[in-house]
């Protein structure tokens, strides 16, 4: 194989899509549980792209979930989004949805449908009212990629119950315009003592989730960095991310706004009653 061709053939078996390629249905398939992920940017783009396509498939292949990976906006349609029970908006950047398709995808949260996005996704459609409540926060800024600590407040959530409450880790921690804490329910802060350049001061949450508008929503600002998508940790809170979002997992997303960080009042476990969903 010349090292073009083997340059291609690896870049396929990583999953990364081609910006091109055009969208195809996939059809309902009883039984079957799918997510979409997307990948289109508009604006910077994230060399780890085709490594967290490649983590979300093997993630979804350990979970039984179909996955399909596009750059395509066309994919935003009522009857294109119908199989899938989750969508990932993964390391998205800019305007990426036209307006027919922005109405499309609100439909299809407010039908149920379950939200995952990762890092740049609040780097994404500043001018879309609905993606900003759906996100939580638009990104603001970041100081350079360093080690940190995150205090994992929720350690019942999918995302988070196999994190330890101190979580070091290394990537570009963001800054957001707002703090969501009183809009969403925050999984786990970054320590701005750890790192330095940081700015949102003493709360600074990092991943949250929500139920909005009929649908599951969850955010992680980590997945900068390639070596995120080899991190087993960081994997496990995608993955339960995933698994929420799908609606095969269980997870409290709620009490949004009566809540406060964590460091004001002592810790009381979230309820763990919940009514899944198949
Ligand atoms: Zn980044």
């Amino acid at each position: 194989m010349n090292p073009v061709a083997a340059f291609a053939a690896a870049a396929l078996m990583v999953g990364s899509p081609d910006p091109a390629a055009r969208f195809t249905a996939r059809p309902v398939q009883a039984g079957e549980t799918a997510v979409l992920v997307f990948t289109r940017t508009t604006g910077f783009r994230h060399d780890s792209i085709p490594d967290a396509i490649a983590a979300v498939r093997r993630i979804a292949s350990e979970n039984g979930l179909a996955v399909d990976a596009t750059e395509d906006p066309s994919a935003f349609t009522d009857s294109n989004l119908a199989p899938y029970r989750a969508v990932l908006f993964l390391l998205t950047t800019g305007d990426v949805l036209g307006d027919e398709e922005q109405a499309a995808f609100e439909r299809w949260i407010r039908a149920g449908g379950g939200w995952v996005g990762v890092h740049s996704a609040s780097d994404t459609e500043y001018d879309w009212p609905f993606y900003g409540e759906l996100a939580g926060a638009y990104f603001a800024g970041h100081p350079e990629i360093q080690p940190a600590t995150v205090h994992v407040e929720d350690r019942a959530h999918p995302s988070t119950s196999v994190l330890p409450e101190a979580w070091p880790r290394t990537d570009e921690w963001y800054d957001f315009r707002a703090n969501p804490r009183r809009s969403v329910h925050v999984l786990a802060t970054v320590d701005e003592g750890t790192y330095s350049g940081g700015s949102m001061g003493p709360d600074h949450p990092i991943a949250w989730c929500q139920e909005f508008a009929g649908g599951r929503a969850f955010y992680t600002a980590g997945g900068h960095t390639r070596e995120s998508y080899v991190e087993p940790l960081f994997l496990a809170h995608l993955a339960g991310a995933i698994r929420w979002a799908a609606g095969l997992a269980p997870g409290y997303c709620g009490n949004v706004g009566r809540e406060t960080p964590r460091r004001s009042l002592p810790r009381r476990p979230p309820p763990r009653v919940m009514t899944p969903r198949n």
